[in-house]
């Protein structure tokens, strides 16, 4: 079984093949433009799809060894995501298939972050309780079976990655903060300063009040010191991922016990951070926890986890009508 996999969903343009589960390559296109904004520009993003797809998937193709004529399937992803950014795979995966007489697949982002996991060894076996952290979505979530996964408990309102992302905004960072104020980070000290810690109830997530925090804290410290970014960068960082990773983990431990479940993952472009992978290690030697953390390509969009998600699919029989469109909101 051949599969060739697009992902379109934000700001990544990729495209991989699958022979048989075995990933064979994975093509990553990544959209600079962005950067001068501060965030992800949706109409930007779908002309520059428009522009990488071509391109990635013949990359695609001809580091796979496979032709196109020996492909099984073509799948792509059907969601969530911004809507013009899934329209152009959508539309290229529909095309593509119908033109070669191949079955489409459609694939939920959400799980194929999770099913990222079963790229190389080791697998995680089943149940096992995934935290996945992505720039729109910070979900717990019960992984009974390759497709059959149940959110326990999700944020009321910013991601995470959002939160890493509009902090490091106010830090004066370019998009997307994330990856820098990790680096940072680990040159400061996580107890320089106190950022207020959210509790919701059960297994809830709340991202938003840690902006405003930093926001008003950052206001009143410029009053009396206008470098007072520049002198502390390092230590800001430190103590606002310090903060972020607290909140993780604090319902992660909840829903292990609730659960009684102690395999558990990490997942999304998040989960590429060095403080909560050191946070997770510790957190195994700790409790006996088995933590199974993705290789740093695999943490944020890739179109190999796509083909992963697509291969489970394929052995099931699960294909989708080239009438299918794209769901923005889609849900695990
Ligand atoms: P979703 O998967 O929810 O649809 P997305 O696809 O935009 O959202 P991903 O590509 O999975 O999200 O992840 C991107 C997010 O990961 C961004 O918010 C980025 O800042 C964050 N990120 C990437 N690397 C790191 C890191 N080392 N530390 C913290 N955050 C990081
Ligand atoms: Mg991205
Ligand atoms: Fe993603």
């Amino acid at each position: 079984i051949n599969i060739l996999a697009i992902e379109s969903s934000c700001d990544e343009t990729s495209a991989a093949v699958i022979s048989d589960g075995k990933i064979l390559n994975n093509i990553i296109a990544t959209q600079s433009v962005h950067e001068n904004y501060g965030g992800v520009v949706p109409e930007l993003a779908s002309r520059a799809h428009q522009q990488h797809l071509i391109p990635v998937v013949h990359e695609a193709i001809a580091t796979s060894g496979i032709t196109k004529e020996e492909l099984s399937a073509v799948a792509f992803t059907k969601g969530p995501g911004l809507m013009g950014s899934l329209l152009v795979g959508v539309s290229f995966a529909k095309s593509f298939a119908y033109a070669l007489d191949v079955p489409l697949i459609d694939v939920n982002h959400m799980q194929a972050h999770i099913l990222a996991h079963f790229i190389d060894d080791p697998k995680p076996t089943f149940p096992f309780i995934c935290l996945t952290v992505s720039g729109g979505h910070t979900q717990l979530v019960l992984v009974k079976d390759h497709l059959d996964m149940e959110v326990i408990g999700e944020t009321l309102d910013d991601a995470v990655g959002e939160a890493f992302d509009k902090t490091a905004k106010l830090l004066g960072l370019p998009y997307p903060g994330g990856p820098l104020m990790d680096k940072y980070a680990k040159l400061g000290n996580p107890n320089a300063f106190q950022f207020p810690i959210s509790d919701m109830p059960g297994l809830s997530y709340s991202f938003s009040g840690i902006k405003t925090a930093v926001l008003y804290f950052l206001r009143d410290q410029l009053k009396s010191n206008p470098n007072f970014i520049d002198e502390n960068l390092h230590d800001l960082c430190s103590s606002v991922q310090y903060t972020l990773i607290k909140m993780l983990v604090q319902k992660l431990k909840k829903a292990v016990s609730l659960h009684k479940i102690r395999q558990v993952a990490i997942a999304g472009g998040v989960s590429a951070n060095s403080g909560l992978r050191a946070e997770l290690e510790q957190l195994s030697k700790k409790h006996g926890w088995k933590v199974f953390i993705p290789k740093f390509e695999y943490c944020t969009d890739n179109a190999a986890m796509i083909a992963m998600a697509a291969h489970y699919k394929y052995l099931k029989g699960e294909f989708c009508d080239l009438d299918v469109v794209p769901e923005a909101r889609m849900k695990i």
